[in-house]
C-alpha cells in the first residue's frame, strides 16, 4: 500500500527483531522515515485514517505485547550531525536516527566533554530526551539545549527548550505528561571543547585509579569496560544476557518517612540509599531485588535475571512478552512483600493491556 507523499507503509511487520528484548508481535502498519518530510507524511497518513502513531528508535527500552500493536509504527531513520561554536561551547545537532553511541564516540574524539559517561548506551539519539538517559554521573539533561520535534497535535515542528522538557530522573514531559505527542526529529547538545571528563561516579573513579589526568577517551574506555562487565553493552552476539531492555526497574525515590520504614525492615545498615535535594531518598532497586531473595542468573522458564546484573530481565529462546511481564510482576510482588515498596518499570510498554 502506498500512501500520499510516497510513504511506503507496509503491513504486519514483526517488531521482535527490531527490539533488544526480542519478544512481542507485529506492527499493524509500519513505515521507515529517513527525513522530516517522511515523518510528516506518516503522521498525515495515520491522522487521515484515525490510526494511532508509535515511534520506534532502536527498540532498546521497549516491551511489545505478544498481540502486537494496532498502530502505524514509524521507525526513525533520520541521519546527520552538524555543529557550531557558540560562546566558547560547541552546539552539536544530531538527527534523531543517529546511533547514540556513535555520537558519544565522535564527541569524545573531538575533545568535547559532556557525553563521555553515556558511552555504550544502546538506541538512537531521538530517544535520549524521552527518559533523560543517564549513567555513571551524567544525564542528557546536563547538555541538552533543545529538542526539535513534530507536534502531532498540530502537525507543526516545534523547538522545545530544555527547561520546558520537564527533565527528571529517567523522565521528561515526553515520557510522562504527553507520551506520544512529540516525534523527536533532532536533539541539540551543548558540549565543552577541551573540557574535563565527569568523574563523580565511584565505579568510574576506581576503574581509573593510578591515572593522573584521565582524558575523555580514558573515561569512555572505563565506562565501556564497566558496562561490558555487566552485559550492558550490546556488542557481543554470543552474550547469553544480551536480550534485555537494560535496567527493567527504576531506583525508587521515596519520602524520608517511608525510607526509614524500609531501612528498619531491611535491618541492614549497609542498605544503599542516596538523599535527594528535595528531602526524599533514592534506593537501589537492584539491592531490593537481591535482598528480596532473587539471585543473578535465576530463571523462570524462558526468562530470568541477567547473570551479571540483577536489574536486567533477560529473554531466552521462546520467551514471550507475557513471560517477561509475569516475571517482572513476581519481582515486584516479592520486593513489595519484603520492603513495602513497589518497583516501577523503566521501559515503555506497547499494546500491553496490564502493565506490570
Ligand atoms: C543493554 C542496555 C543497557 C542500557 N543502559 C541504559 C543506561 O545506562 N541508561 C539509560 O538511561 N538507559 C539505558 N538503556 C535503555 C535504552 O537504551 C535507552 O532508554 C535508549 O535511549 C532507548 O533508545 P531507543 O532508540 O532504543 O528507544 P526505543 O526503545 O525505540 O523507544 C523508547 C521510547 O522512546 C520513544 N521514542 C524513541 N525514539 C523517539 C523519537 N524520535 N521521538 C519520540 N519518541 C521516541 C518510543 O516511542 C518509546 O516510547 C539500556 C538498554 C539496554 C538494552
Amino acid at each position: 500500500m502506498t500512501a500520499p507523499h510516497a510513504v511506503a507503509v507496509t503491513e504486519r511487520v514483526p517488531l521482535a527483531p527490531l527490539t533488544t528484548l526480542g519478544v512481542g508481535g507485529a506492527a499493524r502498519w509500519f513505515v521507515e522515515a529517513a527525513d522530516e518530510g517522511a515523518v510528516r507524511a506518516a503522521h498525515a497518513w495515520a491522522r487521515k485514517r484515525s490510526v494511532p502513531l508509535r515511534v520506534l528508535g532502536g527498540g532498546s527500552n521497549l516491551v511489545v505485547a505478544d498481540a502486537g500493536v494496532d498502530a502505524l509504527v514509524v521507525r526513525i531513520a533520520l541521519r546527520g550531525l552538524t555543529h557550531r561554536e557558540r560562546g566558547g561551547a560547541v552546539e552539536l545537532t544530531a538527527a534523531a536516527g543517529e546511533p547514540w553511541d556513535g555520537v558519544v564516540a565522535r564527541s569524545v574524539e573531538r575533545g568535547w566533554a559532556g557525553l563521555e559517561c553515556l558511552s555504550g548506551i544502546p538506541g538512537l539519539v531521538g530517544a535520549t530526551p524521552i527518559q533523560n538517559v543517564g549513567a555513571y554521573g551524567q544525564e542528557v539533561s546536563d547538555t541538552v539545549v533543545a529538542v526539535r520535534a513534530l507536534d502531532t497535535t498540530t502537525g507543526d515542528i516545534a523547538e522545545i527548550a530544555a527547561p520546558d522538557c520537564g527533565f527528571a530522573y529517567r523522565d521528561s514531559i515526553f515520557k510522562r505528561e504527553t507520551p506520544g505527542r512529540f516525534v523527536v526529529l533532532a536533539v541539540i547538545y551543548r558540549l565543552r571543547p577541551g573540557g574535563a571528563p565527569t568523574l563523580t561516579y565511584a565505579d568510574v573513579q576506581r576503574q581509573l585509579v593510578g591515572r593522573r589526568a584521565a582524558t575523555l577517551a580514558d573515561t569512555r574506555a572505563a565506562v565501556l569496560a564497566i558496562r561490558r562487565g555487566k552485559s550492558m553493552v550490546l556488542d557481543d552476539p554470543a552474550d547469553p544476557n544480551r536480550r534485555s531492555c537494560g535496567s527493567f526497574f527504576l531506583n525508587p525515590i521515596v519520602d524520608a518517612a517511608q525510607a526509614a520504614v524500609i531501612v528498619a525492615r531491611a535491618a541492614d545498615p549497609a542498605m544503599p540509599r542516596w538523599p535527594q535535594p528535595d528531602g526524599r531518598v533514592k534506593l537501589s532497586a537492584a539491592w531490593l531485588i537481591e535482598h528480596a531473595g532473587f539471585t543473578r542468573g535465576e530463571r523462570d522458564g524462558a526468562v530470568g535475571l541477567s547473570s551479571r546484573h540483577t536489574l536486567a530481565i533477560v529473554a531466552h529462546d521462546s520467551a514471550r512478552a507475557s513471560d517477561v511481564l509475569a516475571f517482572a510482576r513476581r519481582l515486584q510482588d516479592r520486593v513489595e512483600q519484603r520492603f513495602g515498596v513497589r518497583l516501577s518499570p523503566e521501559p515503555v510498554f506497547w499494546g500491553v493491556e496490564v502493565h506490570p
